[in-house]
């Protein structure tokens, strides 16, 4: 989709700052993958697809790798991505 590269050390640094060691909530387990893709999570309008409308919220998923829980967590608070700078010039 993009071919810039998330910063996957700026995630784990925030995870364990943030999560420590913690085990899986679901299994107990202690085996987590942390995707190096970031996924779009996007307003619901009643299943019609609304483009170019509202917010879409991203998102890394953490998944256990026992259970498959998955964990997401937001993009920007994890530094995994620069915060989009507007493009004021096209206004
Ligand atoms: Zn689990």
């Amino acid at each position: 989709m993009n071919d810039k590269k998330i910063n996957l050390e700026g995630v784990i640094q925030h995870l364990n700052e943030k999560w420590g060691n913690r085990p899986c909530p679901m299994c107990g387990s202690n085996s987590w993958n942390v995707s190096d893709n970031v996924y779009e999570l996007r307003e619901f309008h009643g299943g019609d697809l609304v483009l170019g409308n509202g917010p879409i919220l991203p998102v890394i998923p953490v998944t256990c790798n026992n259970c498959g829980n998955s964990i997401l967590v937001n993009a920007l608070m994890s530094r995994a991505i620069e915060r989009p700078v507007e493009d004021t010039s096209k206004k």
